[in-house]
């Protein structure tokens, strides 16, 4: 019998289509890169602070950086901001997110207004009761006023009130009503779409606006979004709220988010990671980044793929390398990213026996396969699926090193 080989794909699903709205000199939606964004957690009115943070997470390789603006002092703080970022080379958007008070403190600063790339406002807390559409109509002007994109983000935790009810009755109504809880993930998304439908009837570009409907349960999140995803062309905003802390926040993230993306869903992600005491608040950039890396939607910096070790070696000395040339590149990067285009796609494997190790090696720009428990004590070098040299010695680190330097300025030079 011929043996015939099937085809098997190895791609996501094509990107959803969506409109491409402008955010300072950024697009997004769109055949636009899937944008990295981050919120700072400092208090707005510390506008020392606030920069530093936001210049942190924008070097980090965050896109946009979201900070609250949630009285006086924090509107009043947004201008010296921008300009304190600017004075650090920092050219990041910045985008206000707004509750209740949000008409009042924009009329009142319309300085901050124009420090601002983007407003973010919930419908679910734009106001209360009476109060909340002719709040919501005032925070659509100020966004044309300023021609100011505006991310209609509906969080579970803060529904809006009146559309849950309404959609409550009708299913109380029906003969057979369904699960609360699809209810709710209805009223997530209703909230979400009627909202901008009202946005643009207020006189707001339907190119002017994303969506979000924020929810805390894996499972929850997905359904939601494809729901959302079929109902309407605006670019979406996926992020998971209240992912936690350490590994499990990490891992639930990351769970979300790969199914969505997977699927073609997603035009900006945020990573909400609780930093642990003292940690970075980057963090939660380098995880936004490494989802998009690991699922090849987006490069951001060389890979660098090492084994995870077994019994068939002793040494820890494939650890050392890898991280050796993990933190070579990490201080080559700003230089370049500069100098040589492309870089980011570079690929290197450090294997630690040759049971696995040249043929993974192989496989990447240039791999490099360490000796295992009874080898010899030598380390074959594969450069674009070629071997090339052969290391030995206790300069192994060093040399590999300059392999790595010379093959960046011949291939992206
Ligand atoms: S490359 Fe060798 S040492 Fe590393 S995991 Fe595979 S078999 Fe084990």
């Amino acid at each position: 019998m011929d043996a015939e080989t099937r085809p098997i794909e190895a791609e996501p699903s094509p990107r959803r289509h969506s409109r491409t709205v402008h955010i300072g000199g950024l697009r997004m939606g769109g055949d636009a890169p899937i944008v990295v964004q981050s919120m700072t957690d400092t208090d707005t009115a510390d506008e020392v602070a606030t920069a530093v943070q936001a210049a942190d997470l924008a070097r980090a390789g965050s896109e946009l950086v979201r900070v609250t603006i949630n009285n006086e002092e924090a509107a009043a703080a947004v201008p010296r901001i921008r300009e304190r970022l600017a004075r650090m080379g920092v050219e990041v958007p910045i985008v206000g997110d707004f509750h209740f008070n949000g008409h009042k403190l924009l009329r009142r600063h319309p300085e901050c207004a124009e420090a601002l790339a983007k407003m973010r406002i919930n419908p679910g807390n734009v106001g209360k009761g009476s109060r909340r559409d002719p709040q919501f109509a005032e925070m659509i002007e100020i966004a044309c006023t300023y021609d100011l994109p505006v991310r209609i983000g509906v969080n579970w935790g803060s529904l809006d009130d009146s559309v849950l009810t309404r959609l409550m009755d009708a299913n109380a109504a029906r003969q057979q009503p369904l699960p609360p809880e699809t209810v709710m993930r209805d009223a997530v998304v209703t909230s979400a779409v009627e909202s901008a439908q009202r946005a643009e009837e207020l006189g707001l570009p339907g190119d002017r606006i994303v969506l979000s409907c924020k929810m805390s349960g894996v499972q929850d999140l997905v359904a939601v979004y494809r729901d959302l995803a079929r109902r309407c062309d605006y670019p979406l905003h996926l992020g998971l709220t209240e992912a936690g802390m350490g590994v499990p926040g990490v891992v639930a993230s990351s769970a979300a988010l790969a199914i969505l993306l997977q699927e073609g869903i997603g035009d900006t992600i945020r990573v909400s990671l609780t930093p642990d005491p003292g940690g970075a608040r980057t963090r939660e950039v380098e995880v936004a980044q490494q989802v998009l890396q690991s699922m090849g939607l987006r490069d951001f910096t060389p890979r660098v793929t090492a084994c995870p070790g077994c019994g068939r070696t002793s040494s820890d000395f494939f650890q050392h390398l890898a991280e050796h040339i993990r933190n070579h590149i990490d201080k080559r990067m700003p230089e370049w990213r500069e100098r040589y285009p492309g870089v980011e796609g570079l690929r290197i494997a450090v294997m630690g026996c040759v049971v696995n190790g040249p043929g993974e090696s192989r496989h990447a720009d240039i791999g490099i396969s360490l000796p295992g428990a009874g080898e010899q004590p030598s380390a074959p070098v594969f450069i674009d699926g070629e071997r090339s040299v052969t290391l030995k010695g206790d300069q192994i680190a060093e040399e590999f090193e300059q392999i790595v330097e010379s093959y960046v300025q011949r291939r992206f030079g």
